[in-house]
């Protein structure tokens, strides 16, 4: 199929569809947040999606992710946001959704990779789904879930990393 094709025939209408942003969100931090409000901005409808399976240790259960997600999404005043918990396929939950775009966050280089590596199995699974990447504000460049938790662990301030009902999250779980 030549290009000119291709894009008349791409199934992801940008202004006219549903999204999915997946992620781990353990927890939410202003960097996803960033990176939501961005989406929204583009798609007029997006299901910010928890993923169950958190890796070995998470933090927050998946209730907890979910819940702290909403309250975080609710203090945006951002329009177009739905929080789902999901487990299994990312494509096959995306397609449930009636989304045809998965949204990821880049940060610095060192997302690439892997982000490549994802955008390209999925869109082996799932042709039909496009993946699209928003490049994330300067402050939020180092910032990640595992870094806001080491801080918070080490008993540092996270208010500057994470929306104000995740520090608070944060600061009992830590004690
Ligand atoms: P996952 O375990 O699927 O990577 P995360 O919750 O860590 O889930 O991240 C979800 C998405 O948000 C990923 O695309 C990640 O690159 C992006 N992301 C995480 N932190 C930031 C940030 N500070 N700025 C922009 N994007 C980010």
């Amino acid at each position: 199929m030549r290009v000119k094709d291709r894009a008349t025939t791409l199934p992801c209408e940008m202004g006219d569809a549903t999204a999915v942003y997946p992620g781990t969100f353990d927890p939410i931090t202003n960097g996803h947040l960033d990176i939501l409000a961005r989406a929204a901005s583009v798609f007029p409808r997006v299901v910010l999606a928890v993923a169950g399976n958190a890796g070995k240790q998470p933090m927050f259960s998946l209730d907890q992710r979910v819940a702290l997600c909403r309250q975080a999404v609710a203090e945006t005043g951002l329009d177009g946001i739905e929080v789902r918990p999901f487990d299994g396929l990312l494509v096959r939950f995306a397609r449930s959704c009636g989304a045809g775009a998965i949204v990821r966050g880049l940060r610095a280089t060192s997302d690439f990779e892997y982000e490549f590596q994802l955008a390209l199995t999925n869109r082996m699974l799932e042709p039909e789904v496009e993946s699209v990447f928003f490049m994330t504000s300067k402050q939020y460049v180092f910032l990640s879930s595992s870094s806001a938790k080491e801080i918070a662990r080490h008993g540092g301030d996270v208010r500057r990393f994470v929306p104000d009902c995740v520090a608070e999250a944060m600061i009992e779980f830590t004690g």
